[in-house]
């Protein structure tokens, strides 16, 4: 598909800043499929489901609407109707998430809508599993990676203003549980297969990362 273009990678390593960077580049649409899962997170510490109800929370996810409206450069996350982008990012999401993205039905429910936005026009999508389940016919796939230390350090700074500030150490431990989680679980792990154009990111800088994969991208297209 000449005009899809597939980032995985693991946490904080650019994904979301490097993709919307190629979609204004490209002037595609972006989605960051992460703010799907985190918004099903959501919806089931909301209802006060516990993480033992699977069928409770497949029933959820299905009838719960997560709509993400894009402008001017952010993402608006909706759900049933009432924003709560604000309410994503948070520790507590954080230390949810993957825990929810491993059952394989609220999956299968979000990798629907994601080929649905997808078929609606040009497409820079970015995740964990992009390249190799939702979109593996994308005319680039690519595998962002880059340092735990950077990534952590990264991940650091950008909490600097939350009230849930951790220390460095506990960022990286964090960041570390969470991508041994969605390495491991059975159902489309994150995994750095041969088909992905592999970019460490370590020491290059995000105008340079998002320069790179749109120079690629022209070469080819
Ligand atoms: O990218 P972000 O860190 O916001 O993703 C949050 C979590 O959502 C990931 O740690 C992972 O568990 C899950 N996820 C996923 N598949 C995707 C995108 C995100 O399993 N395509």
């Amino acid at each position: 598909m000449k005009f899809q273009i597939a980032i995985d990678g693991p946490v904080a390593s650019g994904k979301t800043a490097v993709g919307r960077g190629v979609s204004k580049a490209l002037k595609w649409n972006f989605l960051d499929t992460g703010v799907m899962y985190r918004a099903a997170t959501r919806s089931i510490l909301d209802s006060g489901i516990s993480f033992e109800e699977d069928s409770t929370i497949i029933e959820t996810v299905k009838i719960t609407s997560i709509e993400v409206e894009s402008s001017r450069g952010s993402e608006k996350i909706l759900i049933n109707g009432i924003d709560k982008t604000s309410t994503l990012k948070t520790l507590e999401i954080d230390r949810a998430v993957s825990i929810i993205s491993k059952i394989p039905e609220v999956r299968k429910e979000l990798v629907r809508q994601q080929r649905n936005i997808a078929s609606q026009g040009p497409i820079v999508m970015v995740g964990r599993d992009i390249g190799s389940v939702v979109l593996p016919e994308a005319a680039l796939r690519i595998y962002l990676d880059a340092s735990v230390k950077i990534r952590a350090k990264r991940r650091y700074e950008e909490q600097i203003a939350s009230e849930d500030k951790l220390s460095l150490n506990e960022v990286k431990v964090d960041l570390e549980r969470r991508d041994l989680i969605d390495t491991q679980r059975e159902d489309s792990p994150l995994s750095k297969d041969d088909f992905y154009t592999i970019i460490d990111t370590t020491s290059m800088n995000l105008e340079d990362v998002i320069d790179e994969i749109t120079s690629i991208y022209r070469s080819q297209f």
